[in-house]
Order: structure tokens, then C-alpha cells, then sequence
């Protein structure tokens, strides 16, 4: 059976995020006809949305899987909502959240989906442990994301990057 290479993005900010991450993890580890392979470790950052909630942790795992981008898509949420996440305000705090950032070398545009995700190339706390997990991951239709964000670090200024970017926070043990 085909195998496809995927990588989903998880984040927390409250009721123990690290824990979270980490569960959200075992549970990947679990999905029918699904292997985690690796993470990146987790990462903190400020919230993108509204700034009076907690800090994010974030981390990214790479698993290999028969399933098809819908179905994992589908059991991506079953694993939300196994977490008590619940729908608060827009980028408002969250127990956990999974994004599927990329799925094999495909393109995909639908209703429910929209892969690669589009805070691939954007958000430091995705393409830092994205990057930190696979250096040498390339973006379908884009290309290296090494290369892609380069661009995105210049641009931002001395203060971000101090009081700001997402910073390693230790391995998920
Ligand atoms: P969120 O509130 O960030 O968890 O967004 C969930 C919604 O985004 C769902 O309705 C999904 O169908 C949709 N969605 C589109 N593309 C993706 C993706 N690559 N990964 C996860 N959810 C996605």
C-alpha cells in the first residue's frame, strides 16, 4: 500500500500545552496504518492572534501514513476534539490544534483543505521546528523552505526577532 510522508503542525496554550502537544502525538502515533517518525521538539511563541492569552507551545511531527489527506484530515480533528478543543474566538486560545501543513508532494485546494498550509512559508512557529525536523524540506509549487524564508527573516525587524520569534523549548520526551 502507498505510504505518504506527512507533516502536522500542533499547538497549545493552555491546560499544560507541552502536555497536550505531547498527547496529541501518542494519538498520532496510534491512527490506523500511521508511524510517527519524528518531531521537532517543542518551541514557544507569542500569540498570533489576540495578546491577552498565554504564550504558545508549538511543535511539528512528521509521520508516515496509508491514509489519504481527508481521512487524516478527519482524524485530526477526532484527536481535537478527544483534547476538549473547542471554539473560542478567532486565533483565540485553544487546548490543541493540528494543521496539516504537508501532505506527500501533493496540491491540494478543496473546502476543507488547503495543503501545503498557508502559514507554511509565513509563521516562524511553524517553518522553525518545520525546518528543525527536515532542513531540507521542500514546499510543492514553492520550493525549498529554507530558501522561502530567508526572505521572511529579513524582512522582520531586530526588535521581533528579540522579543518575538519562537524559540527551541526542549525535546518531547
Ligand atoms: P482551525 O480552526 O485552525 O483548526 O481550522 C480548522 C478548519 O480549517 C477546518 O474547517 C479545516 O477543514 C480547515 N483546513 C483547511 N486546510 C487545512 C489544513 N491544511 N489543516 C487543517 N485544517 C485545514
Amino acid at each position: 500500500m502507498k505510504t505518504n510522508t506527512v507533516y502536522i503542525g500542533l499547538g497549545s496554550n493552555i491546560k499544560l500545552p507541552m502536555l497536550q502537544i505531547k498527547n496529541a502525538i501518542i494519538a498520532l502515533a496510534e491512527l490506523p496504518g500511521t508511524r510517527v517518525t519524528g518531531d521537532s521538539g517543542y518551541f514557544k511563541s507569542k500569540p498570533m492572534g489576540p495578546k491577552d492569552q498565554p504564550d504558545y507551545v508549538n511543535a511539528v511531527a512528521e509521520i508516515v501514513t496509508v491514509m489519504t489527506a481527508i481521512e487524516l484530515l478527519k482524524h485530526c480533528q477526532a484527536i481535537e476534539l478527544q483534547q476538549g478543543r473547542t471554539k473560542s474566538r478567532h486565533w483565540g486560545e485553544r487546548s490543541i490544534d493540528l494543521d496539516m501543513l504537508l501532505y506527500a508532494d501533493e496540491q491540494i485546494e478543496t473546502d476543507e483543505l488547503t495543503v501545503p498550509h498557508p502559514g507554511v512559508c509565513l509563521r516562524d512557529f511553524v517553518y522553525m521546528p518545520l525546518l528543525k525536523l527536515n532542513p531540507g524540506i521542500n514546499v510543492p509549487g514553492k520550493g525549498l523552505l529554507s530558501d522561502i524564508v530567508k526572505d521572511a527573516e529579513k524582512a522582520a525587524d531586530k526588535k521581533y526577532k528579540t522579543d518575538y520569534q519562537c524559540q527551541f523549548a526542549g525535546n518531547i520526551e
